[in-house]
């Protein structure tokens, strides 16, 4: 649990669509699609994450 050099898997919700996608959050604050490198299929590239 010392090392999380991958950052946090969670889910964000693309700002362009609204489409979801599991995301995840680095350490210094930036959001990534998984499996999706390139962003969202709409073309947009940030991602708000839903906080519970
Ligand atoms: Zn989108």
């Amino acid at each position: 649990m010392a090392h999380q050099s991958a950052g946090t898997k969670t889910v964000g919700v693309c700002t362009h669509c609204g489409a979801f996608h599991a995301v995840r959050e680095r350490q210094d604050g930036s959001v990534y699609a998984i499996g999706s490198p390139q962003g969202c299929d709409c073309g947009g590239t940030e991602f708000t994450i839903l906080e519970e």
